[in-house]
């Protein structure tokens, strides 16, 4: 009956951060959880997540995304020092050990091998990993599963293919990237190579395009959007967030009333969102 005791239990979700200066996501009940990306410090990290009231030691696994180091930099202390177990695709546990910057290594012991598309299983949490275009080693969305939510989460995204929709398109609670303001990157300081690899279909997502992509596909069952992986250069909390609820409302869908649209800052720790 144990299961039946979890599944009616609370959950919760939160970022510690998001963005090119470090991602980091919790998502569990009120026993365990799991963090999706190590892009901050352990030291933050911890503090953090302490903040919410959750110690590492209920942090049952570490899934990555990809293997820009953003997104992994103490993936290698979670396994070594705190034997947590991270998932990733072959690819990506490739891409993580390759990198100089990553401190320690993950240990066989808590390396945990994915495919996209086979779903796996973290104690109450149903998890299928998905493929997201972008240009790092291998780059995968996650799809959770846990009594009666569904949850996507979707981030450095090139461009929105079938796949992404797809699983965008099951949730009842979806964070997704909204990256740049175009306009504010094609008048940028950023130099013309770095402009083309942010929006040439395999860097991030702009505001425009997660906006017209969720007005456009919007389920009747998606409840919760968040915004993830604001840049911090070409983008600006308000202009992401309204972009995006413009787009909306457009489409008669009343931001607040059919469905509740949130950002998640840079470097900063959000407010803990139970369900
Ligand atoms: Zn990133
Ligand atoms: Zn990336």
């Amino acid at each position: 009956m144990q299961h039946n005791l979890f599944s009616s239990d609370k959950f919760s979700f939160f970022s510690l951060g998001s963005g090119s200066c470090g991602n980091c996501y919790y998502l569990g009940n009120s026993h365990y959880g799991m963090l999706i990306d190590a892009g901050l410090g352990p030291r933050i990290i911890k503090k953090r997540l302490g903040d919410h009231g959750i110690d590492f030691s209920s942090i049952y696994a570490l899934l990555v995304t990809h293997d820009h180091y953003d997104h992994i930099k103490s993936a290698g202390y979670l396994s070594e020092k705190l034997n947590i177990p991270v998932y990733a695709t072959e690819k990506v546990h490739r891409g993580i050990r390759n990198c100089p910057l990553v401190k320690n290594t993950i240990n066989g012991a808590t390396k945990r091998i994915i495919e996209k598309g086979e779903s796996f299983q973290i104690e109450d949490f149903r998890i299928t990993a998905f493929d997201v275009p972008h240009d790092s080693s291998d780059n995968a969305g996650y799809f959770f599963e846990f009594g009666n939510h569904k949850l996507t989460l979707a981030t450095d995204i090139g461009a929105i293919t079938d796949d992404v929709a797809y699983y965008a398109g099951k949730a009842n609670h979806l964070v997704i990237e909204s990256n740049y303001d175009e306009e504010m990157l094609l008048n940028g300081r950023y130099p013309y190579f770095l402009k083309q690899r942010i929006s040439n279909g395999t860097g991030h997502l702009s505001n425009r395009q997660t906006a017209e992509f969720l007005a456009n596909n919007c389920s009747p069952h998606l409840r919760n959007i968040w915004l993830c992986h604001l840049s911090g250069d070409n983008n600006s909390p308000d202009l992401a967030y309204e972009t995006v609820k413009n787009e909306l409302v457009g489409k008669g869908i009343e931001v607040g009333v059919n469905i509740n649209l949130g950002v998640f800052r840079r470097n900063v720790l959000s407010s803990k969102i139970e369900f």
